[in-house]
């Protein structure tokens, strides 16, 4: 299965981000490599600005939520059908920072997931277990009971990211055992021919390992996807 290698940008990046993008095309020799994709959720401002300048580079723009309904009086959220006007093809929905900041649950992420597939988007749907959970040892039923949740009923092609709570922005991740035994679990779970991400301190150090795990397809990297230096490598890795 074609790797995929998404930069979550969170909350991080005004106009001078596009030169990061910029320096990240100049690595690649001029064009991106076509044996993997590559996609980039910037924050909501820059999303249209860069589909417009860099979709012909071969690379994928993504938002990083959205609105469950088509439109109306929401102040402030955006829908998909206006992430799919901006020329993006993917969309985050249920990160764990969303589920914490913006108390969404199961049933939110899944009437997001569904949304963005009605609007031609492929959503990334995230789950993932905190340490306590992962401590006391019910890791894979949490995960579990986030996959019946928020899996989209077969409506069309989606991604699946694995984010462990506790491995975001921590440096810390899961040993390669246990990444690989929590995807084969999601693999279990999931339509065949699902692509999925791993996601929670993805840097230029691990990447290699992570990815070259089976049932890894790919990688949802948040800080070090900020950074063409570092977002480089990662891409590279991919097997
Ligand atoms: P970090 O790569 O910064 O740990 O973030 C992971 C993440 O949350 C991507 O969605």
């Amino acid at each position: 299965m074609k790797s995929l290698i998404a930069g979550n940008w969170k909350m991080n990046g005004i106009a001078r981000a596009r030169s990061e993008v910029e320096s990240l095309i100049e690595r690649f020799g001029g064009s991106m490599p076509g044996d993997r994709d590559i996609l980039i959720c910037p924050p909501v401002t820059l999303l249209a600005a860069f589909a417009g300048s860099y979709s012909d580079e071969g690379i994928l723009f993504g938002g990083q939520d959205c609105h469950a309904k088509t439109s109306g009086a929401h102040t402030g959220d955006i829908s998909a059908e206006m992430i799919a006007d901006t020329g993006a093809s993917h969309v985050i929905v249920g990160h764990s920072e969303r589920r914490a900041d913006h108390a969404e649950n199961d049933q939110t992420v899944k009437e997001k997931a569904e949304a963005a597939l009605r609007a031609g988007l492929t959503p990334i749907i995230c789950v993932g277990e905190t340490r306590e959970q992962r401590e006391t040892g019910i890791a894979q039923s949490v995960v579990g009971t986030q996959l019946e949740g928020s899996l989209p009923d077969a409506m069309g092609v989606f991604v699946v990211a694995y984010e462990p709570v506790w491995a975001i922005g921590t440096g810390l991740t899961p040993t390669l055992e246990d990444i690989s035994e929590m995807h084969d679990f999601i693999r279990s779970k999931t339509p065949e021919g699902t692509r999925l991400l791993y996601g929670g301190s993805v840097k230029p150090g691990n990447a290699k390992e992570i990815l070259g795990i089976s049932n890894v397809n790919g990688a949802l990297v948040g800080g070090a996807s900020l950074k063409a230096e570092d977002f480089f490598p990662i891409i590279s890795a991919a097997p």
